[in-house]
């Protein structure tokens, strides 16, 4: 096996943070095929045909890297250092396909399925939300999965521009259907808005998920919710999926959907934490696009989620192997 501190990241007291080229946190970059005893793998999926209005989320992991060099190696509510506890590794982007949605969700199911076959845990980057689907179909292809999902959205549709069952609207529908993720395990966070018809959420209800809208999430606080939310979870896998546009736009404005009244950062930092101890299997952060983010803060608050998924990442994958 490797030597682990081949893994950690390089300093910002090595190397300045702006300079030399932005892997994920200037950690090591790695190809999927030679990822030698790497645990938690950090990938970018460069895909946005999926979206329904304004694109632009293909340019997402590419900002996210460069924004990621500003992370650090501690995190100092938790005292977790999740390179020190798991080795992580850049494993570069997906394969895609920009001019065919059906071609690219199975070069991404692909790329996901090397994997999860070397037991890598996969945090991926976004990406609009259709490509939870393929990591899904990768992770979840033996048993189905719980969930905890945070946007403003669903993405429980059934199909858009007359029965297109493809979209970053649709990937839980589908996903819930394929079998691989157990909606009796399936916890939503922060939804709101106008709504098409309100059939995303009576069908996603009528097969047992929890759906929190965020005016609950304010009136009950993030600890009561967190807490049931754990419960239901349970002791099974589960996946977490964040929608940058769960975050209020104020936050997080360079998203293609954004939705007023949503999660402050404090809320949403708070609430990934609270997932240490769950059997975390893998996570996704997406939405995120670079062009609707002129001053970058979206990119910057999202690298910083990511910091906060990898240390609860890290701390299951410790669990996991004790
Ligand atoms: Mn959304
Ligand atoms: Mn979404």
């Amino acid at each position: 096996m490797s030597d682990p501190r081949s893994f950690l990241p390089v300093t910002g007291m090595e190397l300045p943070r702006f300079a030399g080229i932005p892997t994920f946190a200037r950690l090591p970059w790695m190809a999927v095929e030679c990822a030698e005893g790497v645990q938690i793998g950090i990938l970018g999926i460069p895909f946005d045909a999926g979206t329904t209005n304004r694109p632009g989320a293909r340019h997402g992991p590419r900002q996210l890297r460069d924004a990621s060099t500003q992370i650090r190696l501690i995190n100092q509510a938790t005292g977790v250092r999740p390179f020190h506890l798991a080795r992580c590794a850049d494993l570069g982007d997906s394969p895609v396909n920009p001019a065919d949605v059906r071609d690219s969700l199975e070069r991404i199911e692909g790329f996901m399925r090397a994997v999860v076959q070397r037991g890598i845990v996969p945090m991926s980057l976004g990406g609009d939300h259709l490509v939870s689907l393929p990591i899904l179909r990768a992770l979840a292809r033996e048993r189905p999965v719980g969930m905890i999902h945070f946007d403003a959205h669903t993405d429980f549709y059934d199909s858009y521009f007359g029965g297109y069952r493809y979209t970053h609207g649709t990937p839980f529908r589908r996903a819930a259907e394929e079998g691989l993720l157990d909606t009796r395990r399936v916890v939503q966070i922060g939804i709101r808005g106008s709504a098409y018809d309100g059939e995303d959420v009576e069908w996603a209800r009528s097969h047992g998920v929890r759906i929190v809208m965020i005016e609950e999430l304010v009136d009950r606080g993030v600890e009561a919710v967190m807490a049931e939310a754990r419960a239901i979870l349970g002791d099974g896998p589960v996946y977490v999926s964040f929608d940058i546009d769960g975050l209020d736009p104020a936050f997080a404005p360079g998203t293609g959907t954004p939705e007023i009244g949503g999660l402050t950062t404090h809320q949403a930092q708070r609430m990934i934490r609270s997932l240490d101890g769950l059997d975390l299997v893998g996570a996704d952060l997406v939405e995120v696009s670079p062009p609707l983010d002129p001053t970058g803060l979206t990119a910057w608050t999202a690298v910083n989620l990511v910091f906060e998924l990898l240390c609860v990442l890290a701390r299951a994958v410790v669990r996991r192997s004790a």
